[in-house]
This record gives structure tokens, C-alpha cells and sequence, in this order.
């Protein structure tokens, strides 16, 4: 179960980009009170009480059993009170509470909130000759990457199918008697590339490309943020700073710590808070012109890239090409003269193509806007108004968009997003490839059955 930072309403697409954990089901807590009081002896209101506070401390559910069996004497939930010692490859999500010999690899620091107060709370990775394991901890135990650490009574929880630690004030921390030797790098440097969603803890150093300072609707009312997009050599990648930092101007190298990355639409995202530090470089980082060029299926399975170059075929047009219209209040398309949002509206025209992009590994859906449609069709809205209005058909004009895309080869460079829909590339760039694989498209196109 996973806490987040800050309940904040982007205003640019009016989702909760994270919403607090929903651990406090109130089926759940009933069940657990009961089993609990009956264990212990104890009136089962009292005993409920005490773990919904705790889960709305957004504590995980079974920490918050022991400790509410700790506190009417009721010991550790079964498990004695130092727990077995065990290797990180050997945790599973069936264990309770564990002792373990690790080496830090990283530590990030983020702020939560519950019942209005902030929480720092520390995350990372711990590993040892076996295998690594994230952790969380609940207060500062003071160690760092690099450090050999044994920590006594860990909790072990469910973290999106994996097991991770939990170290909370039943926990101990001590180093090690020796050090703990690991193949794996110690503390959180990275190159852009490298970054995932999920990510604590890590540093890079970059050029900012671009900065936009933006106004949000947050908790604690409207909140200046700055968003934007960073370089390396191996990558781009968008930005937020929770926590204006003055360094962050387009066109400086810095070296940034203490980032985590989450994902937004459909990409890694890097985050700066308060706990992240901003160092000017003396020395320039290289920013790649180039996108890194991918097979399709490569660049799907990554999850999500901001900045990738694709070169297939196009297998076929999709519906919702051409001539589209678009809802003037959120810009979604309108079928039928309806919103999905807004219901029946007033749509505005616009161009666009929806291709399906095959390089023999997977295909993606390629979204072209109106600027590179109408490169492809050659010719902008009215053109389209009017040839449509001629043949009294809209259709016209995303046939004749087929007619010109289909079976050809291109590059397409853009924004790659994965979802359970499916995987999308938003276009930047898109142009026929240099070399003609019409064979190769042609033989694609006898395989799906022209
Ligand atoms: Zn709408």
C-alpha cells in the first residue's frame, strides 16, 4: 500500500494525479477488529478504533494489527520478537517480520500527508549478495547509501506484488559486523535513460531545455510549481519541482539530488521537492539531438518514453482520422455530436491522423495533430472543409490520407505513451524513411489480409 505526496489537482487534466492510499476499507477494518479482539480478549470498538487510526496514518494494515496487539500485550502477532534472519531473495509476501543484513543502496526522502500533518518518510533499496528489496522507513534511522546495516524486526508488506520492508519504531537499525559486499551500484546516480516510473532517491545531472513556472489548485490552495523538460546524452525527460527552485533556468547544467519519478501520462516523470538539491556545473552536459531509435517492441515494453524514434510501415488508417471534431471545452474528439465529458456540444473541426505503425517486432498507434496531418494530406482545414463539402463526405479526406500513408515506410519521432488501450506515439516529427521497405510493407499487409 503506497502513500503519496501531495493530493494535488493538475489543472491540466483534472485527474487526482495521486490519490491517497485506500487501505481503510471499511469491511476490511470490521474483520480484522473482530479477529483481533477475539485473539486478545479486548472490547472490539476499542480495538477498532485504534486501527483506523493508525490506517489513516495510512499504516499498512498488517503493521497496524501488531501494533495494536503490542499494545494490549498481545506480542508481535505471532511472531516472536526477533524475528528470523533471512536473505533478500528468500522474502516473500508471506512473512511477517524479518531480520536482514543489507548493504543501502539508495535512500530518497519524500513528505506525505495524513490527517493534515506532513510526514517525511525515506524510501529506496537495500540489497545483499541474494537480491534487493525496497524499503520504506517511517522515521530518519540515520543511514545513508553504501552503509552495511543489520535491521532487526522489519515488516514485510505487499508492494505491487513484490515484497518490501517496513521499518517503523519497532524496528532496529545497527551496522553490520562486517560490510556488506554487493554487485550492484551503490547510491542513486543515473543517466535519463535509465530512469523508471516507481524510482526514489535518484540524482542526475542535466541541462534544463525548458521551464514553465504554473499555478495549481492544491491542498493547501494555489501553489506555484515549475514544470519542464531536462537533458542528457542519452535522453530527455518532462520535470516538475513541487519546490521552485530559482536554479532551474532553461539552458543550465545542474546536478540534482534526491529526485523521484513517477509516471504521467504514460511516461517517466522526474519530481524535485524540498528534499531535493540543485547544484550548478561547471562542466556542460551533452543534451543528444537525437531520439534514440528503438524497435517497436523495445520502446513498448520500456513503458512509456518521452522522446524515441520508431520506423515502420503503415499497416492501416484508423477511424477518427482526417477530418475530426473536437470538443471546445476539454478538446477530446466528439462522436455523434457528443462528449465524453461534456455531452452534446458545439464540436470544432480539426485534422488528424490515427496510424497504425508496424516494424515486424510490435505496432504502435501514431498520432499525427493538425500541422503534421496536413503535411501528409497536403492541405490544411479549409481544404479539407471544402473537399468535403464537394464530395458531401467527410471521409473523403481521411481516405485520401490513407491512400498516401499506406504501405509506406516512415520515421516517427515523438512522445511514446503505454497503457491498457495500447501503445501511442504522439508525433514531434514524422517523415517517409529513407530507404523503401515497400516489400517488406507489402508482405506485412498480405499478413493482416489486405
Ligand atoms: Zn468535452
Amino acid at each position: 500500500m503506497k502513500v503519496c505526496v501531495w493530493e494535488v489537482i493538475n489543472p491540466t487534466d483534472r485527474e487526482p494525479f495521486c490519490a491517497v492510499a485506500s487501505n481503510s476499507r471499511p469491511m476490511d477494518v470490521n474483520s480484522h477488529a473482530e479477529e483481533l479482539a477475539s485473539d486478545l480478549g479486548v472490547d472490539r470498538a476499542e480495538v477498532k478504533a485504534d486501527l483506523e487510526n493508525l490506517l489513516e496514518y495510512s499504516v499498512p494494515i498488517d503493521e497496524a494489527k501488531q501494533s495494536v496487539r503490542r499494545k494490549h500485550g498481545g506480542g508481535g502477532g505471532g511472531s516472536s520478537p526477533t524475528p528470523d534472519a533471512f536473505d533478500l531473495a528468500a522474502i516473500t509476501t508471506d512473512h511477517g517480520n524479518v531480520t536482514v543484513t543489507v548493504r543501502v543502496l539508495t535512500r530518497g526522502t519524500r513528505t506525505i500527508r495524513y490527517q493534515g500533518d506532513d510526514l517525511t518518510i525515506r524510501e529506496g533499496e537495500l540489497a545483499d549478495e541474494t537480491g534487493t528489496i525496497s524499503y520504506t522507513a517511517w522515521q530518519d534511522f540515520g543511514f545513508e547509501p553504501g552503509d552495511s546495516l543489520t535491521i532487526g524486526n522489519a515488516g514485510v508488506r505487499e508492494w505491487d506484488g513484490e515484497p518490501e520492508l517496513n521499518l517503523n519504531e519497532s524496528t532496529t537499525v545497527a551496522i553490520a559486523d562486517e560490510p556488506v559486499d554487493v554487485d550492484r551500484e551503490i547510491g542513486g546516480d543515473r543517466d535519463l535513460v535509465e530512469i523508471a516510473a516507481g524510482d526514489r532517491g535518484r540524482n542526475v545531472e542535466v541541462r534544463v531545455l525548458e521551464v514553465a513556472s504554473k499555478t495549481i489548485s492544491g491542498r493547501d490552495g494555489e501553489t506555484d510549481i515549475l514544470e519542464g523538460v531536462v537533458g542528457d546524452e542519452t535522453a530527455k525527460l518532462p520535470f516538475t519541482d513541487w519546490d521552485p527552485s530559482p536554479e532551474l533556468e532553461p539552458g543550465v547544467d545542474l546536478r540534482i539530488e534526491d529526485v523521484y519519478v513517477r509516471e504521467f501520462r504514460g511516461v517517466p516523470s522526474i519530481n524535485l521537492t524540498e528534499f531535493s538539491t540543485v547544484t550548478p556545473l561547471s562542466d556542460p552536459v551533452a543534451v543528444a539531438d537525437d531520439a534514440p531509435r528503438l524497435p517497436v517492441a523495445e520502446a513498448v515494453d520500456s513503458g512509456g518514453m518521452f522522446d524515441v524514434e520508431l520506423v515502420g510501415n503503415v499497416l492501416e488508417v484508423r477511424d477518427g482520422s482526417g477530418l475530426i471534431e473536437r470538443c471546445p471545452e476539454c478538446g477530446r474528439v466528439v462522436q455523434n455530436g457528443q462528449c465524453r465529458s461534456h455531452g452534446e456540444v458545439d464540436g470544432e473541426d480539426d485534422l488528424r491522423v490515427k496510424a497504425i505503425l508496424d516494424d515486424g517486432t510490435a505496432t504502435v498507434t501514431v498520432v499525427l495533430d493538425d500541422e503534421l496531418t496536413a503535411a501528409v494530406y497536403g492541405g490544411g482545414l479549409e481544404d479539407a472543409l471544402s473537399a468535403a463539402k464537394d464530395a458531401m463526405d467527410k471521409d473523403v479526406v481521411a481516405e485520401a490520407i490513407a491512400d498516401e500513408l499506406v504501405g509506406g515506410a516512415y520515421r516517427v519521432r515523438g512522445s511514446l505513451s503505454v497503457d491498457e488501450y495500447g501503445a501511442t506515439l504522439d508525433a514531434t516529427a514524422f517523415e517517409a524513411a529513407d530507404d523503401d521497405p515497400a516489400d517488406v510493407a507489402r508482405a506485412a499487409l498480405a499478413e493482416v489480409g489486405e
